[in-house]
């Protein structure tokens, strides 16, 4: 592990505070030192209050934040004397807690302060840092694992055995400190946790935390060296994934995505998975992200091995309750998929996919050192009581309306598919975009909610693809938005050649029967049934001269979308078309194309825009709006209705 302290960047940051956010986001950088909000960290200065006085303070990480961004506002500044004095307490419930330490705040507008907080404060040195290092975590994880550490460190380094963080943790640490300390001690390791590194100066106390992991993963190099695997050949059936998500989320109350990693085939498929998978989560912390498995009695993270087993087990029935604390596994380990990471968002499954491939290169790790072994059943049940952490899922907002949903839009590089895309994941949902158009693929970069796959869907393989992918990424589909087509330029009949008539219905009608018929199934298997909105055209009503490619194929697809709502009913799959008109914010609507044709009608463009009963702009994102609210609780029971979005058009009305 290399020091990424870099002298002319420190220096830049002045004082103590913003030399402890610094060396703070050094360690964030890391992740094998600190992933997605784990670790925290503090400054021990002073703080002016309003009648003038200095007041001394730790100033340490608030909750909500994440060391690799975090700033000083995220520092909660406690008075010590406060922190102090709580540790001298006999006994301190993690609420009670809670609220002590909020009332010890300088500024009632700072976030609530690390459970670690009076831990902190007991550190007599200026910095600390904490980590939850995958070196340390993996060697405390083992039988001798105290032996080791202490082999390794000498007495440069305090142990603590396993206390869950908050109070008695901090109470621990008192004991120890007092009795063990001395001018040598540059840390503390807290078996099956992490380590804390301190020092006088933001420098020091950081360089500390690299020196001492770093030499746990020399040791590790050395002890333990782990052979990169060879990953085996995925023969998994896709469509069997669906199901799985569809119990999943059964078993929640609701809606889940089921990311599948098959880069992890390997681990899945080593000798000892069903022992070592089933032997605990790597860290507290860890656990925190997992939900209480009622039908297990206790709160654990479920490295479930065979579902199919798990669900005949534990007879989950779709008519679980909803409760935020639910049922449902959050990882699943499956010798014919890999890792499958479970969440309400993109974003949930993606933390747990993170931390469970660390978590997985610390149990190899661990096995190869003598024999993985994480925390007690005693311990994993007093998790259960851990008020903090109820309080916490109590706090977190109502879902969004299409959280842990899937939707699919054609044609989303532009327009209105473009604007579907959008709306879909303002409400939630993870979003695939298709598009012959590769800008798709660059769209929203950098989110886990969204996917977007370069496909010309006429092609006959095409359609099987993306709906693979989709599978792979989220788990199933939900919905089905077909915007895709093409409106080619204006030719009468007499000038139609076949191979345009061909070209439009192959785009407009034939691609959209071969989604239809390849989407059935997964419709079918959406834990909230399925849902297809069909952008058709004024033109089904109205048709104009010199569109008949256009006007037929949007027709047909009217027709197939009205036969698919009779054949699917009982499915419970909702189809529902949308017709809009004179929708001018597209790619093919330029300034130019509007003024010729507004000019052709004898109007000024604005007339030509808003030539409806209603005298109104109809967008992209009016379109788009009224498509996901078809897919949503207020068409919950409609299906094959159609709807004009056109500002009022006399000759379809
Ligand atoms: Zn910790």
């Amino acid at each position: 592990m290399q020091s990424l302290w870099n002298e002319v960047e420190a220096a830049k940051h002045t004082g103590l505070l913003e030399e402890r956010v610094y060396s703070s986001r050094l360690l964030g950088a890391e992740s094998a030192l600190v992933l997605h909000g784990g670790g925290n960290t503090s400054v021990k200065g002073e703080a002016v209050n309003i009648f003038g006085e200095s007041v001394a303070t730790l100033f340490v990480k608030g909750s909500g934040s994440d060391l690799a961004t975090i700033l000083q506002k995220d520092f909660a500044p406690v008075r010590l004397d406060a922190l102090l004095k709580l540790s001298r307490l006999e006994k301190l419930s993690d609420v009670d807690m809670a609220r002590e330490l909020k009332l010890a705040t300088l500024d009632p507008a700072a976030p609530a302060p690390s459970v670690e907080a009076i831990l902190h404060a007991l550190i007599p040195h200026r910095f600390v840092d904490h980590t939850h290092a995958d070196a340390i975590v993996a060697i405390t994880n083992t039988v001798d694992g105290e032996a080791r550490i202490r082999a390794l460190y000498g007495a440069k380094v305090i142990i603590l055995p396993f206390v869950m963080p908050g109070f008695d943790l901090a109470r621990v640490c008192a004991e120890v400190y007092a009795a063990e300390a001395h001018s040598g001690t540059i840390g503390m390791v807290l078996m099956n946790h992490g380590i804390f590194s301190f020092g006088d100066t933001a420098k020091q106390s950081y360089e500390r935390m690299i020196e001492l992991v770093g030499r746990a993963e020399e040791y590790l190099q050395r002890e333990a060296p782990l052979e990169s695997p060879v990953e085996p050949v995925q023969t998994a059936d896709w469509q069997a994934l669906p199901e799985l998500r569809r119990q999943v989320s059964a078993a929640a109350g609701f809606p889940l995505l089921l990311h599948c990693c098959p880069d992890t085939l390997a681990f899945a498929r080593h000798p000892e998975i069903s022992a070592i998978s089933q032997r605990g989560p790597a860290t507290p912390d860890h656990i925190i992200r997992t939900k209480r498995l009622p039908l297990l009695g206790r709160d654990v993270a479920v490295y479930v091995n065979d579902y199919k087993k798990y669900f005949e087990e534990n007879s989950v029935s779709a008519k679980v309750p909803l409760t935020m604390l639910d049922p449902a596994p959050r990882v699943i380990i499956d010798a014919e998929f890999g890792l499958l990471t479970v969440g309400r968002s993109a974003r949930d499954a993606q933390i747990v996919e993170d931390i469970y491939r660390h978590t997985q290169q610390i149990i190899l790790r661990a096995e190869a050192l003598g024999g993985y072994c994480a925390l007690g059943a005693a311990e994993l049940f007093s998790m259960e009581y851990w008020d903090l952490e109820q309080a916490k899922l109590k706090k977190s907002g109502a879902p969004k309306v299409h959280a842990g949903e899937i939707a699919l839009v054609t044609g989303a590089a532009s327009g209105i598919g473009k604007a579907c895309v959008q709306a879909f994941l303002d409400r939630g949902a993870a979003v695939v975009g298709v598009d012959i158009n590769p800008a798709v693929a660059g769209m929203h970069t950098g989110r886990a909610d969204y996917l977007g796959i370069t496909a010309d869907l006429a092609e006959p393989l095409a359609v099987a693809g993306v709906l693979e992918k989709t599978i792979g990424h989220y788990g199933g589909l939900d919905m089905l938005i077909l915007n895709a087509g093409i409106f080619p330029g204006g030719k009468k009949i007499n000038a139609l050649t076949d191979s345009e008539w061909r070209r439009v219905m192959s785009i407009n009608l034939d691609a959209n029967l071969a989604i239809l018929r390849e989407a059935y199934a997964l419709l079918k298997l959406s834990p909230r049934y399925g849902r297809v909105v069909v952008i058709g055209s004024k033109n089904v009503a109205a048709p104009g001269p010199g569109a008949a490619s256009y006007s037929a194929s949007k027709a047909a697809l009217t027709q197939l979308a009205r036969v698919a709502a009779l054949e699917w009913g009982s499915d419970s799959i909702r189809i529902n078309l949308v017709h809009p008109n004179a929708v001018f914010d597209t790619g093919i609507w330029t300034e130019e194309v509007l003024l010729q044709r507004a000019q052709h009608y004898g109007m000024s463009v604005q007339a030509y825009k808003t030539n409806n009963l209603l005298k109104v702009e109809v967008s992209s994102r009016d379109v788009a709006e009224l498509t996901a609210e078809m897919c949503g609780p207020l068409f919950e029971k409609i299906t094959g209705a159609q709807i004009p979005i056109d500002g009022g058009n006399e000759r379809v009305i």
